[in-house]
């Protein structure tokens, strides 16, 4: 709700990535219920030290802390720190989800980063090769699914250097790429057999992030954050191949009516 030159906010907000080491977050407020759910949105710079803010760590399976469940109780934002016209944060949202599809998109296999395919077959062939068929079938699979990422990602660089916005493409690239991180982990961890279970480490003793035990283990999240492979096939369905648009059982309702139903 606004007041004066401020904006108080009132809420939570679960997932939020790196928000304990975060100096600003991008705030998408609800401003106006009483309108269609994708209206009445406005989009802030919400500085992560501002009175009212709480930040509770949630602990991953893998051990760490990436993510926070963050509560804001009357944080007040000034309207300085609004990105946009107010009630109109959804477009703009949509341009930053679009580039975070992209930012997720080097070349590992965890959202850009953390070993690649060519990695597990480094690891093969250095382990002195496979002789199981099936095994083999999938380390070829694994690496045409690489080659065909390479493509798109280059593709994707070369229309941003154009000026281009990221579209629905980056959704099919997403789509493609999480799969493809979640079957290098499986992969990994049964040729490791039974060696699999054991945690890599550091010199030192410290857990190695970006080894295949903490890569297998994140590798669920990979389908979920960032916009799930379901909404993400929606997109692609809708926007590129032209198909219906999603039954949506909340149409023509405001925000507020909605929650009420
Ligand atoms: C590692 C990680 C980091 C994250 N970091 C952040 C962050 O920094 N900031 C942030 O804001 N969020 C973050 N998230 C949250 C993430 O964006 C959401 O979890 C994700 O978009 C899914 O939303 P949800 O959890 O509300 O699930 P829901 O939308 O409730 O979905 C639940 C299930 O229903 C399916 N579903 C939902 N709607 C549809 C539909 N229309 N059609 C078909 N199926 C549907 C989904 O696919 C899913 O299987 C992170 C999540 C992860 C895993």
């Amino acid at each position: 709700m606004r007041d004066g030159d401020e904006w108080v906010v009132n809420g939570q907000k679960i997932w939020t990535s790196l928000a304990h080491h975060s100096a600003f977050g991008i705030l998408i407020a609800r401003t106006d219920p009483d309108v269609a759910k994708h209206q009445g949105i406005t989009y802030f710079i919400c500085p992560m030290d501002a009175e009212g803010i709480e930040i509770r760590p949630i602990i991953e399976m893998t051990g760490g802390h990436t993510f926070n469940e963050v509560f804001l109780t009357d944080v007040r934002i000034p309207d300085a720190n609004r990105v946009g016209d107010v009630h109109g944060g959804w477009s703009l949202a949509k341009v930053t989800l679009g580039n975070e599809r992209v930012s997720l998109s080097s070349g590992g296999a965890l959202w850009g980063m953390g070993p690649a395919a060519s990695d597990l077959l480094d690891e093969v062939r250095g382990g002195g090769g496979c002789d199981d068929p099936v095994r083999r079938d999938q380390l070829a699979q694994l690496h045409i699914e690489a080659e065909l990422l390479r493509l798109i990602r280059l593709r994707t660089v070369t229309a941003r250097i154009r000026g281009e916005q990221p579209g629905p493409e980056a959704s099919i690239r997403k789509i493609l790429a999480d799969e493809h991180g979640q079957r290098i982990m499986e992969l990994a961890k049964d040729l490791a057999g039974p060696h699999g279970m054991l945690e890599h480490q550091r010199a030192g003793g410290a857990p190695d992030l970006w080894g295949w035990h903490w890569g297998y283990l994140f590798s669920p999240a990979l389908t979920v954050g960032g916009g799930t492979g379901d909404v993400q096939r929606n997109i692609v369905a809708e926007r590129v191949l032209g198909l219906p648009h999603d039954i949506d059982v909340e149409a023509g309702r405001s925000w507020a009516d909605a929650r009420r139903g």
